[in-house]
């Protein structure tokens, strides 16, 4: 008996039975879009099996060329590409597990000239304006679907998932806002139905019975002229005559203005959507969306919200998971924290995709940990994310290792980022890495200051002793309303109502956010949707009404020298969300200044190359965060001592330093030693 019962009670479905309650959900890696990396796709999927999960749905496929996200993306068409499949699911059948190929066609969220859709008419996040089809062009697209299913099958695939949300080509036909038609594939809830009706339909009809279709259904649209419920409703309804085996939950198009799966969303904040929906068909319903942990999972399955979850990105963050929460060992899964980071904004920026707390991600082939032939003693200086994952990772591979830690407590930046609203998820990084290190052995000195004398006798010495506020050289920085990043988040030192924010990148823009919430959490969910606007479908279509976003405690300035937009550095996937939370707390952003003085009666600014307009903030208290500087005052010393000495993470270079390539860097690091 585990604590899971609902989570890993298996299933049955007629011709198959699913393990558990666990689908790991379609995420594209960037390992699709090559026929020479299936080998590293099936590596990558296989861990996955073997760790335990229900059934694996891949990243998406197109259909045909017009449905291409990009250009020479992902796409099943042909028997030759169908049988190269073959080394991804027999891998993944090897080690038990069961595997479905998400059809994928973009319409006109398609980033090529050729996109077609249900009118034409353009997406606001992409430049092409799509081709409106035909009626003999919109039978050709299912005809597309029909045979990629059918090719899936050949592939040995155990079923497709059809992608009907997220704002793709079928949910273009679906909604009112992009479907203009007047023909039988539009106008009524009825016609514009009829595309995913008959993809579905023509599927069965090819595949037969014994083959899992997979629906993934838009239950929120989450933008303007979206669906309403009834004909949520009765699609769902449809969808499940026409032979669907299970139908996914979809929250949100790419370019609703409402962040559904970043850091800052509450988990299994759409659940309850999900739950609506149950009643209204007999087949299997799926819930989806911010859904990290094993009790998460649970307590939304025991509740009746769903019959199964699915969650992409904590499987690429773990792929034990399901392992772990069935040998009672929830406590050591790596969690996923939703910052995107190596994930989401690799895929938007064609590269391939991997995760930030697990680098290993879709790297299974080529960052292999084996076991040290050599047990050496390795010190590791710093206990921020760099240092944290080259003591672990060192001691996994059975070195002796013994970590340093000048702050009482392990985690260094990330134990900054936990404290700001909506990046609650950072603490479960710094916990999953305090177990680790129980369970590896680590010997941690808290509290301790490593000295030459301490390190002398190690074989190996890892600086990762990071970084500190870069303190600018502003006229009457010394002033007693100065304060650091640093003193504010971590420290709780006292902050006026009126703030100037000195520097706007990514802990500028947070210290931004903390200032502006007032003390209830960001993560409560009523509090949050009612900041996005998001309410009960059923009350109004695509589940938006008025945001209503708390007021802000104080009046904050956020600066930067820059001529440029505040906030580009951030990614790609979360920048936005950063932004629209800034301008619902009324931060005022001022660019291209100049940092004149800083004195009783604020601080002084001009503006661009000729210092001109000058202006005065009259405020109480101005917070740095300038960038930092790194930390290294033992390197030169330990290598006059002769000893063996490693510099990295923000130690090594400040500039640009994330928690990226902190934890890349030291778990690459300790796999060489
Ligand atoms: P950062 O992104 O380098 O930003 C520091 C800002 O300070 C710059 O925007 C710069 O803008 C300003 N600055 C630099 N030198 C200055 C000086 N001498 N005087 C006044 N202003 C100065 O560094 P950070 O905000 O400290 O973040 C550190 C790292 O953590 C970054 O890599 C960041 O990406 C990462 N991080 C990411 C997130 C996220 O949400 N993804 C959140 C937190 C941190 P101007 O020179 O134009 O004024
Ligand atoms: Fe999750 Fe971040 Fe890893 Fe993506 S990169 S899987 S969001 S932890």
């Amino acid at each position: 008996m585990t604590g899971y019962p609902h989570l890993l009670a298996p299933l049955d479905l007629g011709h198959v039975t699913l393990r558990n309650r666990v689908i790991m959900g379609s995420m594209h890696t960037g390992l699709e879009d090559r026929a020479k990396d299936l080998p590293k796709l099936a590596a990558y999927f296989a861990e996955r099996a073997r760790g335990g999960v229900g059934l694996i749905v891949t990243g998406g496929y197109a259909p045909n060329r017009t449905g291409w996200l990009t250009p020479f993306g992902s796409r099943l068409t042909s028997r030759r590409q169908a049988r190269k499949h073959r080394v991804v699911t027999d891998a993944v059948h090897a080690e038990g597990g069961l595997i479905a190929l998400q059809i994928l066609h973009a319409g006109r969220y398609a980033y090529h000239p050729f996109s077609v859709s249900a009118s034409a008419l353009k997406a606001p996040i992409n430049p092409f304006k799509p081709r409106a089809l035909s009626d003999r062009g919109v039978r050709r697209q299912i005809d597309a679907y029909v045979e990629c299913a059918a090719l899936a099958r050949e592939g040995g695939y155990d079923g497709v998932e059809v992608m009907g949300s997220e704002g793709y080509f079928i949910n273009q036909f679906l909604a009112e806002r992009t479907n203009k038609r007047k023909d039988r594939w539009g106008g009524s809830a009825e016609n514009r139905r009829r595309l995913a009706v008959e993809i579905v339909r023509g599927i069965r009809q090819r595949v037969g019975p014994d083959f899992l279709i997979i629906y993934r259904l838009s239950m929120a649209d989450l933008v303007e002229g979206g669906q309403d419920w009834a004909e949520v409703v009765a699609l769902g309804k449809e969808i499940e005559q026409a032979g669907a085996s299970i139908i996914n939950t979809g929250i949100g198009w790419h370019e609703a203005r409402v962040p559904t799966i970043v850091t800052s969303v509450p988990r299994a904040a759409f659940t309850s959507i999900t739950a609506a929906f149950r009643p209204q068909v007999r087949i299997p319903v799926v819930t989806s969306n911010r859904i990290n942990l094993p009790q998460v999972g649970e307590e939304v399955l025991a509740r009746g919200d769903a019959d199964l979850i699915s969650m992409a990105r904590p499987f690429l963050a773990d792929p034990d998971w399901v392992l772990k929460a069935t040998t009672d060992r929830a406590d050591e899964i790596n969690v996923c924290i939703a910052c995107n980071q190596a994930c989401l904004d690799h895929v938007f920026a064609k590269r391939k995709a991997s995760c930030m707390v697990n680098p290993r991600a879709a790297r299974e082939t080529e960052l292999v940990l084996l076991p040290t032939r050599r047990t050496r003693r390795i010190a590791v200086v710093g206990a921020g994310p760099t240092g944290l994952s080259a003591a672990v990772t060192a001691a996994e591979r059975g070195h002796q290792v013994e970590l340093f830690e000048a702050d009482d407590e392990i985690g260094g930046q990330f134990g900054i980022a936990r404290r700001i609203p909506g990046k609650e998820e950072f603490a479960e990084t710094i916990r999953y890495y305090g177990r680790r290190l129980e369970l590896t052995g680590v010997k941690v000195h808290l509290g301790r200051r490593a000295s030459v004398d301490d390190l002398r006798g190690f074989d190996e010495v890892v600086l990762a002793t990071g970084v500190v506020p870069r303190i600018p050289a502003i006229p009457g920085i010394d002033h007693e309303k100065v304060l650091s990043y640093v003193d504010v988040v971590r420290f709780g030192r006292p902050v006026g109502a009126r703030v100037a924010v000195v520097g706007a990148g990514g802990i500028g823009v947070d210290v931004s956010e903390f200032l502006t919430t007032v003390d209830s959490p960001t993560l409560d969910l009523a509090a949050w949707k009612a900041e996005w606007g998001v309410t009960d479908p059923r009350q109004a279509a695509g589940a938006l009404t008025k945001p209503r976003p708390e007021p802000s405690p104080r009046q904050v300035f956020l600066l930067q020298r820059k001529p440029g937009k505040i906030g580009a550095g951030l990614g790609k996937t979360t920048g936005w969300v950063h932004r629209a939370a800034l301008k619902n707390k009324q931060v005022e952003q001022l660019r291209g200044v100049n940092y004149e003085r800083i004195d009783d009666e604020g601080l002084h600014l001009t503006f661009g190359p000729k210092r001109e307009k000058p202006r005065t903030l009259a405020v109480d208290t101005v917070v740095i965060c300038a960038g930092q500087e790194p930390v290294r005052d033992l390197v030169d010393d330990l290598r006059a001592a002769g000893v063996s000495v490693h510099l990295i993470g923000g130690a090594d270079r400040a500039a640009e330093l994330d928690a990226k390539r902190a934890i890349d860097q030291g778990t690459r690091l300790a796999a060489t030693l």
